[in-house]
């Protein structure tokens, strides 16, 4: 019943046609995100390579310049200061001129390293190299400009930015074009050595990229986009195969699942995620085959109990009207034993359904668990001592535990009548119950066959039996021990089998004690 009910809800959920078109395809879904992914990445490339490249290339030179020129400024009394300078201007790709100015004005070289072809400072005129000084001087003794060089050695002052200065030359005529080189920073630092001795030190870097390597890159730019462009489609078209071929092979076995094929077999390969939905889905696949063969059992089950009874009390009820003398007291004890055991029948199909739909609620109180043994032992013994069973109840003290007085009985019952239905020839079974601290320990023994070590996880799933053949309407339907599992679930209880093939089982269960008051202990 259940299980068409989702098949119906999978069915009209799957063959809505309104939810499917608006739905994309995960092999387009991941197509897509692939290119989209590979189209931001160009851009950005792009981005880099062309707009940004020169504020890029801008920041670099202006750090390194900085830097250069400041370890300079530390180094200005070092001996080999010209050996030093040398050094730096190669490691930083700097010109730098070192000067002295002198009481006449002028000014006297102490020591240069020219590393550009295009230089800013090396052949300024005397005027340029007096404005650099006082505008030092006036401003803390730094100064940070950039300039235009150009190829004649010639310099034009100009703090406006390299955009500017580009768009200056792109308008120009073609010959101002020419004469441009590049962009320079030149960076002017008035320093007093330990002689008293004023130094102005000029740095110079180009800090416009040179053309060629410009051109270089864009060029690259051009051959990587068109291979990025190539592989990202090939990838991509790959990737969602990849992704999208296992998913869409468990979906076509997990329809035949749906609609009933339980030897279905997942089996779409491709990466560890989906080799564990194939598991999990053959593992459900075999669990619903399983409940779908315990209910085919069940419904037989039940059918035979529900005939095997009322058979027996159709029949000996005509019995006694027809024949005169068989209304005897025997007869009538058997209509009531049917009667009895239907009524256990449906008294378990009523559980089993209250536990499936949630609703089975306790109603605690406190009572002697040991008199409720005892008295339900009593009842029972009258009952089976005539087929030859010997009912031992071993108890050293009354115990008092908080529970469903009703229910735990049913639990004991269930679990004696179990012992009674799979005894063997050792007709003898054994209730204990064993107190520890806070605890009391019940359990049924039996002599009966035991049950085989893998089974014995499997008794307590609904609608399980270890014997699937029916053989006589004494055994049950497969639900007391489930029944059992639930109750003791409900009352957080620990419980158990122990079995031995060959010789008995013994089912156990533990509720925490409490004082005749229901305070625990
Ligand atoms: P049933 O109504 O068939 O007895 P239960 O849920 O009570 O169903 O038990 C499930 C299965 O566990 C039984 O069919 C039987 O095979 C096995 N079983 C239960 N109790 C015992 C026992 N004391 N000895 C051997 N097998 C048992």
């Amino acid at each position: 019943m259940r299980l068409n009910d989702i098949r119906l809800k999978f069915f009209s959920k799957t063959s809505g046609d309104g939810n499917k078109g608006n739905k994309w395809s995960l092999k387009w879904r991941v197509t897509v995100y692939f290119l989209a992914f590979a189209l931001i990445m160009l851009i950005l490339l792009w981005l880099f390579e062309t707009v940004f490249l020169q504020s890029f290339y801008k920041a670099i030179k202006t750090s390194n310049l900085t830097s250069c020129a400041q370890s300079i400024e530390q180094n200005i009394n070092n001996e080999d200061l010209k050996t030093f300078v040398e050094k730096a201007g190669e490691k930083n790709d700097s010109c730098i001129v070192i000067y002295t100015p002198l009481s006449n004005g002028d000014y006297s070289r102490v020591c240069s390293v020219t590393v550009n072809y295009v230089c800013s400072i090396h052949n300024i005129p005397r005027g340029e190299l007096d404005k650099y000084y006082e505008e030092a001087k006036a401003n803390d003794g730094r100064l940070v400009r950039l300039v235009d060089s150009y190829s004649d050695g010639s310099i034009s002052s100009d703090n406006s930015n390299m955009g500017d200065a580009l768009s200056k030359s792109s308008s120009g005529s073609s010959s101002s074009y020419e004469k441009i080189k590049s962009q320079s920073l030149v960076y002017v630092s008035i320093v007093e050595g330990q002689n008293g001795k004023e130094y102005m030190i000029m740095l110079s870097s180009v800090v416009t990229p040179i053309d060629s390597t410009v051109k270089t890159l864009h060029y690259q730019l051009y051959i990587i986009t068109i291979l990025f462009l190539f592989l990202s489609v090939v990838l991509s078209i790959m990737a969602s195969q990849i992704i999208a071929a296992p998913i869409i092979n468990i979906n076509k076995s997990a329809k035949e699942l749906a609609e009933g094929n339980y030897d279905v077999n997942f089996n779409g390969l491709g990466y560890k995620e989906i080799e564990e939905l194939n598991e999990t889905l053959n593992y459900a696949a075999s669990e619903l085959s399983q409940v779908d063969q315990m209910r085919k059992d069940l419904i037989a089950n039940v059918s035979h109990d529900l005939r095997t009874p009322l058979t027996l009390i159709t029949g000996y009820g005509e019995v006694m009207r027809d024949i005169p003398g068989e209304n005897t007291a025997e007869n009538i004890q058997i209509i009531i034993d049917e009667a009895t055991r239907l009524s256990s029948l449906v008294n378990d199909l009523i559980d089993i359904s209250k536990i499936e739909a949630g609703t089975m609620k306790l109603e605690a109180s406190t009572f002697c668990i040991t008199d409720s043994i005892k008295e339900m032992f009593g009842r029972y013994s009258k009952l089976k001592e005539q087929d030859g069973f010997t009912f031992d109840f071993e108890h050293d003290c009354d115990v008092y535990v908080y529970a469903d007085q009703l229910k735990i009985s049913q639990v004991i019952y269930n679990l004696v009548n179990n012992a009674v239905n799979y005894t063997g020839d050792n007709k003898n079974i054994i209730v204990r119950q064993k107190c520890y601290d806070n605890r009391v320990r019940i359990e049924v023994e039996d002599h009966g066959p035991g049950i085989p070590p893998d089974k014995l996880k499997s008794i307590w799933d609904r609608y399980y039996k270890v014997d699937k053949s029916h053989k006589s309407a004494k055994i049950g339907t497969g639900l007391g021990l489930s029944i059992v599992k639930s109750v003791l679930k409900l009352h957080r209880a620990q419980f158990g089998v122990l079995s031995t093939l060959g010789k008995g089982s013994t089912f156990w269960f533990e509720l925490y004690r409490t004082n005749e008051d229901g305070e625990p202990l």
